[in-house]
């Protein structure tokens, strides 16, 4: 094996064991909120990594169609891309989390009290709305202990997900796969983990993500469920004052 390959071995494994250890719905240490209530038939959709143009134009769009919001975690430099669609869409009803500053791994493995790429995604998004988030999900879903207790002790609530989906392949995965894939695995209270872009992508197409949404939303309708945002399937408020500094 080249030393190539091994060094790719080596980070598919040290991938592999990080998901299984830190991401949800197993783990997270306890900070992790997975889904809302199981006695009501009220579901959230979430959205990574945005915003961008277009994916991020043509699923609200799609959204708007179907009167459905949703909960987008943003990150901070894919926020300054696109600050006016940040604020449309903050406008439009749909809640806005932070997905951290730029998308490192490392930050949140690391032990000590920089916060900074947790206030850098804040900020930005604090700089157009004038509030900040209240919830927060950490970036490959990998939560440690200790960047938990950050989050708790910064004020956020760590979202994690009960309906994980594919929709982040490249190639893209067929939406009308992604939309059966989530539909098997929703309980009553679900949160979903979808994409509406990549990190540090200021142009993005990604057109499955919405044609999934657009399967999901009425076949789950038909079964009596209601799509809400995060602060209403947990009843607890998406945004506080902007912080002082
Ligand atoms: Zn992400």
């Amino acid at each position: 094996m080249s030393s190539l390959n091994l060094k790719q071995t080596a980070i598919k494994a040290f991938d592999a064991a990080g998901t299984k250890l830190l991401s949800p719905p197993m783990n997270g240490f306890g900070y992790f909120i997975n889904h809302g209530p199981r006695n009501k038939r009220k579901v959230a959709l979430t959205f990574d990594d945005g915003p961008s143009r277009p994916a991020t134009e043509h699923l609200i769009d799609a959204m708007r169609k179907l009167d459905v919001k949703g909960s987008f975690f943003c990150l901070g430099v894919n926020v300054r891309y696109h600050p006016d669609l940040l604020l449309q869409m903050y406008q439009e009803g749909h809640v806005i989390g932070n997905h951290s500053g730029w998308h490192s791994r490392k930050t949140g493995l690391m032990l000590g009290s920089d916060i900074r790429h947790i206030l850098d995604g804040e900020e930005a998004i604090a700089e157009v709305l004038g509030v900040r988030p209240c919830f927060y999900r950490p970036p490959w879903g990998w939560l440690t202990p200790w960047e938990g207790k950050r989050l708790t002790d910064a004020g956020y609530k760590v979202i994690g997900w009960d309906v994980y989906t594919l929709d982040w392949v490249i190639p893209e995965v067929d939406g009308i796969t992604l939309a059966r894939d989530a539909y098997r695995d929703t309980k009553p209270g679900s949160i979903y983990c979808f994409h509406d872009a990549k990190p540090w992508e200021k142009q993005w197409v990604k057109t499955e993500t919405t044609r999934a949404i657009q399967a999901l939303v009425p076949m789950l309708r038909e079964q009596g469920y209601e799509f809400v945002t995060l602060a209403e399937l947990l009843d607890v408020p998406a945004y506080a004052p902007k912080r002082e500094v």
